[in-house]
């Protein structure tokens, strides 16, 4: 079995050094969150998730969930984890602390879930989903029910699930069956069956709260129809003592690929009592607060499990004698080299480190300015902030997971045959990486979103809150003799983005199936420009600091930075030459002719 140890360096190297963690403590309320608490706390969150949760990865695996006449059982362990896990506090971070929370920066909690992730993906999805379903209660749910489920939730007393998917309905949602019927008392009657619905039933906590996308009986149909309710499993009394069963139950559990001690359930509801979250039909609206949370932590998902693949086939490379190196024996004594000599190891580690490390970076930038958009109190910064989350977010979830595969895929790679064998562990990421490039909107789902929604929004504005600082920084670094074999490529893949951009711009006004033909290719060259730039970033930092006392970490940046510039960067050029050659080749193939 693969072990991990959380990269507090590297996590530490994002916040302090690359970050500036000034600007999280120049925020009203942060003015106490130090650089040395960030490291603390990370340390400690690493200390808990390697020694409770990493050692039930395996076997929740292998045991996974159990249905039995309604009941859903979480694999051995797993409740005593999930108990140890709320009552050290780790479900409080950055809740409000009116409802029992710590009120700490988001860019902990996402730091928490890349650790959650790597020690246990499917353990991490409930506390996950929890925190998502209470921001958007935060967000939209009255003061008496703020104050009546939030506390419980936030202490991890009751978790939290989202009802969205349905039988015949999963990306467009605007079909979705649902009926809530309203009530004289101002609540709802919520019938109809959702499916795939992750932590929908289990036996972690005494009551699950779902959040709920239905329509009213005269709602309008599609989108603009759809209401958002708070469905809890055990009805709640006033004063937030538990009542009687409500009308909701679980028909059924999946059997799936990976994640399998993550329940994934068929809820059904059957006159369950709700209230309404927001305002009538704007659901959708409310939802996406939920949905861009999880939107971001998905991505982290992707992160995570690279990182773990990564450091289980770093372990392997350096074990495994094979062969000779192609230049001579380096491990003369050895009866044959390391395969860590070998040069297409050499490429798979390395591809597999510059995206997690890029990854993290990219998670770090995106964090931070999802905290000043929370709390920045000049609103012109705090919108630009916001603008910038919106237009990343897509990118976050799609990039993120797609690379978190593929390094999970290239990890398997390098352990060779004994990849594939299940008590090795490297399968498993695989598996359980995959899911992320599909729930939370499929990732091509997501490269619409962002041709479609966050490009043309409010006529270019999210774009220019990442253009500019790309911009400014190939401009700052213009005379820089030392990092032109950096700044070239980046500039000339900052040029493909920015002419593909406008290109997109022009020809999916007159055809929409070219901004459609375009998205993914074009949300993977925006990913790897920014990471990049990010990459430029690192490589500048590790190069003031590789004389100095860590001079194997800063050193490695560099040549990390150097490995992305050579060998992935370059891959902007291909996938420019593929967006530009239009929708039409795809588009006029024969339906029947597939
Ligand atoms: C393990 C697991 C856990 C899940 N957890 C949850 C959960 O907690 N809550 C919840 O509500 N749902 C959950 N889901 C559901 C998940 O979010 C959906 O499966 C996903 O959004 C895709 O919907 P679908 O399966 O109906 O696919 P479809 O919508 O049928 O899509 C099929 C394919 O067509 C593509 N496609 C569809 N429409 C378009 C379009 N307009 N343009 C371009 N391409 C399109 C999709 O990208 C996809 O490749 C989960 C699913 C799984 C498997």
């Amino acid at each position: 079995m693969p072990s991990y140890t959380t990269p507090l360096r590297d996590l530490c190297f994002v916040y302090r050094e690359l970050l500036d963690p000034e600007v999280i403590q120049a925020l009203p309320g942060y003015e106490e969150v130090t650089p040395d608490l960030v490291e603390a706390i990370l340390a400690e969150a690493g200390k808990f998730c390697e020694e409770q949760l990493l050692p039930l990865n395996r076997t929740g695996d292998e045991e996974g969930c159990r249905f039995e006449e309604g009941s859903v059982f979480t694999p051995k362990g797993f409740k005593e984890a999930f108990r140890a896990f709320t009552e050290a506090g780790w479900t409080t971070l950055h809740a409000a602390p009116e409802y029992g929370g710590q009120g700490l920066p988001k860019f902990l909690t996402m730091m928490l879930e890349e650790i959650l992730s790597s020690a246990n993906f499917s353990f991490g999805l409930y506390p996950g989903l929890t925190s998502g379903a209470c921001s958007a209660i935060n967000g939209y749910a009255s003061e008496e029910l703020k104050q009546r489920f939030l506390p419980k939730m936030v202490a991890g007393q009751w978790c939290g699930a989202m009802c969205l998917t349905e039988p015949h309905c999963g990306t467009d949602l605007g079909m979705l069956r649902t009926r809530a019927e309203p009530q004289a008392n101002g609540r709802y009657l919520l019938s109809g069956s959702k499916m795939f619905i992750t932590a929908g039933e289990h036996d972690l906590t005494e009551n699950i709260i779902h959040l709920v996308l239905a329509r009213t009986p005269d709602a309008p149909l599609g989108i603009r129809g759809i209401s958002l309710f708070l469905v809890p499993k055990i009805r709640v009394s006033d004063d937030g003592s538990l009542e009687r069963p409500n009308g909701v139950s679980c028909g059924s559990i999946e059997k799936k690929m990976g994640i399998h001690a993550s329940s994934t359930c068929v809820i059904n509801f059957d006159a369950a009592e709700g209230y309404l979250l927001g305002e009538l039909n704007r659901g959708m609206e409310a939802m996406f607060v939920m949905m861009n949370s999880e939107r971001l932590a998905v991505g982290i998902q992707g992160l995570g499990i690279g990182e773990a693949s990564y450091q289980g086939a770093v372990a392997y490379a350096r074990e495994r004698l094979q062969g000779r190196s192609l230049s001579g024996a380096k491990y003369p004594d050895k009866p044959a080299d390391p395969i860590l000599v070998h040069p297409d190891v050499r490429r798979m580690l390395l591809t597999m480190r510059a995206y997690t490390e890029g990854n993290r970076a990219l998670s770090g930038w995106v964090a931070r300015e999802l905290d000043r958009s929370l709390r920045h109190p000049d609103p012109r910064t705090k919108q630009d902030a916001a603008d910038f989350v919106a237009l990343m977010t897509p990118i976050v979830k799609a990039f993120m997971t797609d690379t978190g595969f593929e390094v999970a895929n290239i990890g398997m790679q390098v352990f060779g045959g004994h990849g594939y064998i299940r008590e090795n562990g490297m399968e498993q990421y695989v598996r359980d990486a995959r899911i992320a490039q599909i729930y939370e909107g499929t990732n091509g789902i997501q490269a619409l979103d962002l041709v479609g929604r966050k490009l043309p929004a409010h006529t270019g504005r999210c774009l220019r809150q990442f253009f500019h600082p790309v911009r400014a920084y190939l401009e700052e670094k213009e005379n820089d003799v030392s990092m032109h074999h950096y700044l070239m490529p980046l500039a000339k893949a900052f040029g493909r983005l920015q002419q593909a951009t406008a290109w997109l711009a022009q020809r999916s006004m007159a055809n929409p199936d070219e901004a459609g033909a375009a998205a993914c290719e074009y949300l993977r060259l925006f990913a790897l420009v920014a990471l990049g730039y990010l990459w430029m970033r690192m490589a500048d930092i590790g190069r003031s600091k590789r004389d100095g006392e860590e001079a194997l970490f800063y050193q490695a940046k560099v040549d990390t930075a150097r490995f992305y510039f050579e060998r992935i960067l370059p891959q902007t050029g291909a996938l420019f030459a593929s967006i530009m050659s239009g929708a039409d080749g795809m588009m006029k193939f024969n339906d029947e002719a597939f």
